[in-house]
Formats: C-alpha cells, structure tokens, sequence
C-alpha cells in the first residue's frame, strides 16, 4: 500500500469504516500525515 498523495509507503492502518458499498479500509500515511480509504477487495 501506498499513499496516493505522496507514493510513500510509510502508511498505517487505521482501522476501517462501513459504508452502504461495503467496508473501507482507512489509512494514515506517516509522511505527509494524509488520511485515505481503500476499498476491501480479495486479493
Ligand atoms: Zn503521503
């Protein structure tokens, strides 16, 4: 996973929310301290 902001990879989770299309994982990139979500897929 990268930060789509600043392509670093220094990201985190940070848990995850619900929404009506399904669950979205929450990241918080370390670098440049942006937030983002990421839909759940099956790899
Ligand atoms: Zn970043």
């Amino acid at each position: 996973m990268n930060c789509p902001e600043c392509r670093s990879n220094k990201v985190v989770r940070m848990g995850f929310i619900v929404t009506r299309n399904g669950k979205k994982q929450r990241y918080r990139c370390n670098k440049c301290g942006r937030t983002f979500y990421v839909n759940k897929q099956k790899v």
